[in-house]
């Protein structure tokens, strides 16, 4: 089909093979589809119109809401050696006119814009005569007012359709919510596009959840161990970024604010020192996030709750787009669900207010649960995780026993009935946990609480577990907690249920200690294990090379392509060009100053050696069987007889597709086909004598495609792959 991709693939971006879905996207849209792709961040949507741009004659026109956005994209495909350029209201007069000289000389694959841009009159003229082949349209999400970013600019892009008619949209976005789906179909006037959809787990995350005690402690206690990472802090206010900010700053470490109120100046300055790496964290309100395309934020935290689910899924996933292993921590406490919803009350749309709290407090269930939080998440998005242990997150990989609860959460109960007996008001947790102790405090004197039956009776029992009890049984709805900020407690109905009917009470175990150190430090799924001290080297010259050129850190290399790079020692232009991410111009530009960093590393120090690299292939999406309806289709399809290419014609896609279909069912063992129906026995010989020379790797076919000439199609190989994969499984058992 595309044999030209696969190098091209290699030349500029220096990758071996596609991730998932990116060949599927492209052949699609080259086919003169419209197609609308929903993939999670860090997926590699934006190879899948940079590729086919390259790959093509003719431009690509990219629809990009950010200014910010634009500039990086574009700074990225130059110094990989790409022709791209974008036109904005942040350049002068003079500079635009330059650039659209140069794009009516067809000098560039590649143009970005903003929507409003677009639809001038004169600019839609200029794009009648500049051969536009395709027009991606990214985060196309905002096109949606039902989406968390709409931009009503968005709306205007059909009248796009008029004026370049049979030009195919390529619409691509991480929202996954099927409204928004739709409205983006919808909204762009597609017929029938094709749609793509990838499973939303993020292999290379970790999650945990925390109890929230004292929060500005815990976010130091887990910033100070990853002094040299990135990360975002996500707070409520704009007041709570700011104090965050300068007690981190206090503590030593470089963080800075970002929220809505910051005049736009210091806004694009914190910004910019963020993805310059000399800020390390930003303390922001949700007011960060879109234009982030950060790759090597390597973890988010969460110190108060977010208003939704989905805010907390797009949230977190700014961490980790490169695939590295990356965490995400919230620290949760229901007082902050009570805030929220507090804010609520005195609202003027009382049916929004009312979606708003179901989201809020769908927020607080996934918070409180006990199992795995991987699957919560996903669950939220209707897909089903298998009934396993993920390896990255707290639940799974600290699964906490229970234990039987019954006498704690008695003398908890009656202590909290006690002790406003005595005094004749509600106290908060901390109060009741000190009298519990026998804590001989000025308050449990003063409240007469230490004459009550209940004081000292849990003084075997440090105090911060009795506190840590008191949240679970808040969560668990044993206890209500006050709506005002003193957060005091009373017994429930369902509390003085328990404590009446003395029925035997199973709790989890809690961690002990709200340490974030506990938290997180899990997922290995992506990690590659490397020389570290040379790595830091490498970033060290990287952040040279990057301020000498006044862009950020990660146009030049991604973490990735360094950890490779910290792995091999690579001394030769070959070898160097072997590394992922090191495409010819990279080659080029800085082969040289880095082998002589490594040279120079290995001067004074051992080479070593290293595990293999942990990268499980993201899952796709599944039904109960193992294969997707759209599988399943192409499926019974063939089983009744038809060739690949005629369920293509049948279903009007393209037959890389319907090979992928054919494939995960033979992998799956729903088939049998004998495999002289797609490849001869010397094509087989061929194939494995491919399969031998790069490394006997089956999970990327980019190197066996690349060793064939590219003259056996990817369609061909991918059934091939699938025959194999079983033989290995069948010869291994
Ligand atoms: P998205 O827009 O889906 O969030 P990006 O397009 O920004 O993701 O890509 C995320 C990262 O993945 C980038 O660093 C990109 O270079 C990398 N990437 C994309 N395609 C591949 C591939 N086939 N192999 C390896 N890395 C890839
Ligand atoms: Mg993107
Ligand atoms: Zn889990």
């Amino acid at each position: 089909m595309h044999h030209e991709l696969a190098p091209l693939l290699k030349q500029y971006f220096g990758y071996d093979s596609f991730r998932p879905l990116q060949l599927e996207i492209m052949s699609a849209t080259m086919a003169g589809k419209d197609v609308v792709a929903i993939l999670p961040t860090g997926a590699g949507k934006s190879l899948t119109f940079q590729l086919p741009a390259l790959a093509e004659d003719g431009l690509t026109l990219v629809i990009s809401p950010l200014i910010a956005l634009m500039k990086d994209q574009v700074d990225s495909l130059t110094a990989s050696g790409i022709s791209a350029t974008f036109l904005n209201s942040s350049l002068d007069p003079a500079e635009a006119r330059d650039r659209t000289e140069a794009l009516s000389r067809g000098e560039y694959k590649l143009l970005y814009a903003a929507p409003e841009r677009v639809m001038t009159p004169g600019f839609i003229a200029d794009l009648k005569r500049w051969n536009v082949k395709r027009i991606a349209v990214d985060e196309a999400h905002c096109i949606s007012e039902w989406g968390h970013d709409f931009r009503p600019e968005y709306r205007q892009l059909a009248e796009l359709r008029k004026h370049l008619p049979n030009i195919p949209f390529l619409a691509l976005t991480a929202t996954a919510t099927p409204k928004v789906r739709q409205d983006i179909a919808r909204q762009l006037q597609m017929e029938q596009p094709e749609n793509f959809l990838a499973s939303f787990n993020r292999p290379n995350l970790s999650y945990s959840i925390l109890p929230k005690s004292k929060p500005a402690r815990q976010v130091f206690e887990f910033v100070h161990t990853r002094r040299e990472e990135s990360g975002i802090i996500y707070l409520q206010s704009r007041k709570a970024t700011e104090a965050m900010a300068a007690t981190l700053k206090a503590e030593g470490i470089s963080a800075i604010a970002y929220h809505a109120g910051l005049d736009p100046a210091t806004r694009a300055q914190n910004q910019e020192a963020f993805l310059r790496d000399e800020a390390r964290i930003v303390c922001a309100t949700v007011a960060f996030g879109m234009g982030i395309n950060k790759p090597d934020v390597r973890y988010v935290i969460h110190a108060d709750l977010p208003k939704n689910i989905e805010g907390y899924y797009q949230e977190t996933g700014r961490a980790g787009r490169d695939g590295l292993p990356s965490e995400c921590l919230l620290l949760y406490s229901r007082g902050d669900l009570i805030r929220n919803l507090r804010f609520l009350e005195d609202t003027s749309d009382p049916e929004a207010a009312k979606i708003t709290e179901m989201q809020m407090r769908q927020m607080a269930d996934f918070a409180e649960t006990t199992g795995c939080r991987r699957s919560a998440l996903l669950a939220y998005f209707g897909e089903k995780w298998p009934d396993e242990n993920c390896g990255g997150c707290d639940a799974c990989l600290n699964p906490r026993e229970e234990y039987d609860a019954t006498l704690p959460v008695q003398k908890l109960l009656s202590c909290i009935i006690r002790a406003k007996q005595a005094c004749g008001f509600s106290t908060g947790a901390n109060h009741i946990a000190q009298v519990l102790a026998g804590a001989n405090t000025t308050k449990v004197r003063e409240y007469g609480h230490d004459k009550i039956t209940t004081y000292g009776i849990g003084s075997d029992t440090p105090r911060e577990e009795w506190a840590a009890l008191a949240r679970q049984l808040i969560t668990l709805g044993f206890i209500d907690v006050s709506p005002d900020n003193y957060q005091t407690l009373n017994v429930s109905h369902k509390g003085s249920e328990a404590l009446k009917s003395r029925e035997k009470i199973l709790l989890a175990r809690l961690p002990f200690t709200h340490s974030t150190n506990a938290a997180a430090k899990l997922s290995r799924a992506g990690s590659i294990p490397c020389d570290e001290p040379l790595f830091q080297a490498l970033r060290n010259l990287r952040k040279a090379i990057a301020d000498e050129k006044s862009l950020p850190p990660y146009v030049i290399f991604g973490d990735t392509p360094l950890r490779h790079m910290a792995r091999r020692y690579p001394q030769s232009k070959a070898d160097f060009l072997n590394i992922p991410g090191v495409g010819s111009q990279k080659l080029e530009d800085y082969g040289q100053a880095f082998m002589a960093e490594i040279k120079s590393h290995l001067s004074s120090h051992e080479k070593q050696t290293f595990d293999p690299i942990s990268s499980p292939p993201a899952p796709r999406m599944k039904t109960e069987n193992g294969l997707s309806g759209t599988q399943l289709e192409s499926l019974a399809q063939y089983q009744s007889g038809k060739t690949i290419e005629q369920i293509a014609k049948a279903r009007d896609m393209v037959t890389g597709t319907i090979a992928g279909h054919l494939a995960a069912a033979i992998t799956l063992g729903k088939i049998r086909p004998n495999p002289r129906d797609f490849f001869s026995a010397d094509d087989e010989k061929r194939i494995d004598a491919a399969l031998a020379s790069a490394e006997n790797d089956l999970s990327r076919l980019g190197p066996i495609h690349a060793a064939l000439n590219g003259e056996i199609p990817y369609e061909t190989l991918k059934i091939y792959a699938a025959f194999k994969t079983l033989e290995t499984v069948a010869g291994s058992s």
